[in-house]
Parts: structure tokens; C-alpha cells; sequence
């Protein structure tokens, strides 16, 4: 039997212009270690972002890592992190030997509770710094964040791995906080095939970002080094995939958008199913297109997720909230309501991805709803 042809969650979309930077790296040579692909992208997600200065490193990962140690956490610290996310935004909190506090959704962007927020400092009165996620691309309730932040004297490092191209009143996801990281890892909106970048507007936040992640090398004739450092820069090739890919960002958000506006008309005349909330204060990239059934529901979103897998067509559960995660089981979590089950866990066990791949055909989007339409009208 014919293999069905699959359908993608989120893969990798090229153009050509990628190639062409490639090669150039390649003629000149310049296939390591940094080089004028690395220079140029910076200076390419400076003006498309208008964060300031940026720092090409070889994850979001690692960016995150890096922006956490810029702003001085250290074994013992408290760090305030988004429960409802992928582990990548919380790991690099225990690398530095910090202790993570999570913090619940609200239901209205799904993004960091502000009430959860106010009640964990009530808890904890001196986090060394928040780690802020707007998921699957769409922007938290930044004003009253950075506001909470800011009364409190602690600094915000925005993860924004999802969210390149998403905006908050008319400023990009990523430039609010102190610190802000994108990545570029192979499923995200625009890829290098991995990658991440550190943003602020302070030039020496960057400028120490880049030497932490070059080894901690001293400016010195003689290899010295007063500091730990890290192998952590984007290759001079990989930046030459993001400068091709950039080119096509806005044309990637644009599909995204359109990806979610087609479930959204397919669904409406489901009450079971909403969407993914978007906020009103912002315009969201649409990683993601996700669906959030209705408390219960007769239909599962497992017998969703195994419909649509029969037929060869990939989605995702709803990040599993950290706060319920076997290795941060010691953490303590701050829940937006004040009994009961949290807003992330409901959002967990009612949510489900689907498939946001942009090459996505019209037929594609119409076998997809069709399916979930039909487990619904049984
Ligand atoms: C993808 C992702 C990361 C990690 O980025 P990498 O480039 O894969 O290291 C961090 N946080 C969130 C929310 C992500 O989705």
C-alpha cells in the first residue's frame, strides 16, 4: 500500500535565498567559525525587530542560559518561570543551580497569569528574574507584566522562541523584557536549522553575551580567561540559512494567520471547539493553531490526535505544564484560581496542536477539518 503523504505539524519551509548565502560562505571560505553571515543576520533581526542589539548563538536554549546568567542568577536564586511551556524555557534555570517557581496561565492568552504572578511575589518578595513565554506565538498580557516586574525591581527575560514576528502594541514579542531570545530551531516560524538569538537594547548585555558564548576569552594576546565560558555561537552557515529564511518571515506569519483563520471558519458552527485565544493588544504570529474542547466533551483530544495520526497527519498535546513534569515534581507553583485545578493543566487536558505546517494545501486543510468535523457530528 501506497504510503499516505504526511502532513506536518510545523516542518522546515525554504526558498532558495538560503542557499544562495550558503554558497556565498562557501566560496569565501567562510564556513567557520563566525564570519559575515553571523554579523549580517544580527544586524538583519536589529532593524526587523528594533530590539536593539542581537547576539546569533547555537539555540534558544542556549540564549536563554546565557540571558539568566546576564542577569545574575545564581545557585539559589528564585527564578519565576511560565508553567505552561516547553522545557527548554526552565532547564537552563537549573543548570545555573537557581530554583524555578512556576507560575500559572490565564485563561484569556493562555500566557503568565498576572494575578499568579502578584500572589508568587507575595510568596517569594525577591525573585532574581522572570522568565516570560508567549506560547505558540501569541503575546501575554505584557503591560501587566512588565508593571508587576517593574514594582518589584526584577528583571523580565522574554522567551520568545516561539513568537519572531509577533507584536504587542505595535512592538515585537521579545523586545519588553531586559533579555529577549528567539529561536530558530527546525519547527519554529523561520529556522537555521538550530539556532537562537539573544536581544536587548543594552549593548553590553550583547556584547558579553557573545563573549560568554566564544569561551570567556579576556581581551588579551595570550589565550586568559577570568570567567566559565561556553561554546555556544551560531556557524557562519547556519546564519546564512536564517538571513534566507528572514527574508520570508513576514510571508510565513502571513500563512500562519491564515492557517489559523481556516480553522477558525471550519470550527465555528462547533460549540465544543474554540480556538487558541489571541490578545486583543497584539498581532500573533500563529505558530501554532490549536484547539481547546469543551469541558466535557464527549469526543477526547486523544481520540483526535489518534484519528488524524491513522491518516498520517501530525499533532501535538498541549505543552505539559512544568509544575506537572516528574523532574521539577520538588517545584513549588502558583495557580491562577484560588482552588481547584489550574488554568494550565485544564488547558493541557482539553487542548490539542494541529498541524500549522504553511505548505499545508487547501485539500490538506480540508481533509484535516473534515476529520475532526466528522468525530464531532457522530
Ligand atoms: C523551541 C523553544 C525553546 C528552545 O529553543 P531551541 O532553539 O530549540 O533551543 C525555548 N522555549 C520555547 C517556548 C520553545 O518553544
Amino acid at each position: 500500500m501506497e504510503e499516505k503523504k504526511r502532513i506536518y505539524l510545523s516542518s522546515p519551509t525554504m526558498h532558495g535565498d538560503e542557499q544562495r548565502f550558503v554558497n556565498e560562505a562557501f566560496e569565501t571560505n567562510w564556513v567557520a567559525p563566525l564570519g559575515p553571515n553571523v554579523n549580517n543576520f544580527e544586524s538583519e533581526i536589529e532593524d526587523y525587530t528594533k530590539c536593539g542589539y542581537a547576539a546569533a548563538l547555537s539555540s534558544g536554549t542556549a540564549a536563554i542560559h546565557l540571558g539568566l546568567k546576564l542577569l545574575g542568577v545564581k545557585q539559589g536564586d528564585i527564578v519565576f518561570a511560565s508553567s505552561l511551556t516547553f522545557s527548554a524555557s526552565c532547564n537552563p534555570i537549573v543548570y545555573e543551580k537557581a530554583i524555578p517557581v512556576f507560575i500559572d496561565s490565564e485563561p484569556d492568552t493562555w500566557n503568565m497569569s498576572p494575578q499568579a504572578l502578584e500572589k508568587a511575589f507575595e510568596k517569594y518578595p525577591n525573585p532574581k528574574a522572570v522568565v516570560l513565554v508567549h506560547l505558540y506565538g501569541t503575546p501575554a498580557k505584557i503591560d501587566e507584566i512588565m508593571d508587576i516586574c517593574s514594582r518589584h525591581n526584577v528583571p523580565v527575560l522574554e522567551d520568545a522562541a516561539e513568537a519572531l514576528s509577533s507584536t504587542y502594541k505595535g512592538k515585537h514579542t521579545g523586545t519588553f523584557g531586559r533579555i529577549g531570545i528567539y529561536s530558530f530551531n527546525g519547527n519554529k516560524i523561520i529556522t537555521t536549522s538550530g539556532g537562537g538569538m539573544l536581544v536587548s537594547e543594552e549593548e553590553s548585555l550583547v556584547k558579553e553575551a557573545r563573549v560568554l558564548a566564544t569561551q570567556a576569552r579576556d581581551a588579551a594576546r595570550h589565550y586568559q580567561h577570568s570567567k566559565i565560558g561556553y561554546n555556544y555561537r551560531m556557524s557562519n552557515i547556519d546564519a546564512g540559512v536564517g538571513r534566507g529564511q528572514l527574508i520570508h518571515l513576514e510571508e510565513h506569519k502571513a500563512a500562519k494567520k491564515k492557517i489559523y483563520r481556516e480553522y477558525e471558519q471550519a470550527f465555528s458552527e462547533i460549540d465544543d471547539i474554540s480556538m487558541n485565544p489571541m490578545n486583543p493588544k497584539g498581532d500573533a504570529n500563529n505558530w501554532l493553531s490549536c484547539i481547546l474542547l469543551r469541558e466535557g466533551c464527549r469526543v477526547t483530544p486523544y481520540e483526535i490526535m489518534d484519528a488524524l495520526e491513522a491518516e498520517n497527519i501530525e499533532t501535538r498535546p498541549i505543552w505539559k505544564p512544568m509544575h506537572l513534569q516528574p523532574v521539577f515534581a520538588g517545584c513549588d507553583f502558583v495557580n491562577h484560581n484560588d482552588s481547584g485545578i489550574s488554568v494550565s493543566e485544564d488547558i493541557f487536558n482539553r487542548g490539542v496542536c494541529l498541524p500549522s505546517d504553511i505548505k499545508n494545501t487547501d485539500e490538506d486543510m480540508a481533509k484535516i477539518t473534515g476529520m475532526i468535523k466528522a468525530l464531532f457530528n457522530k
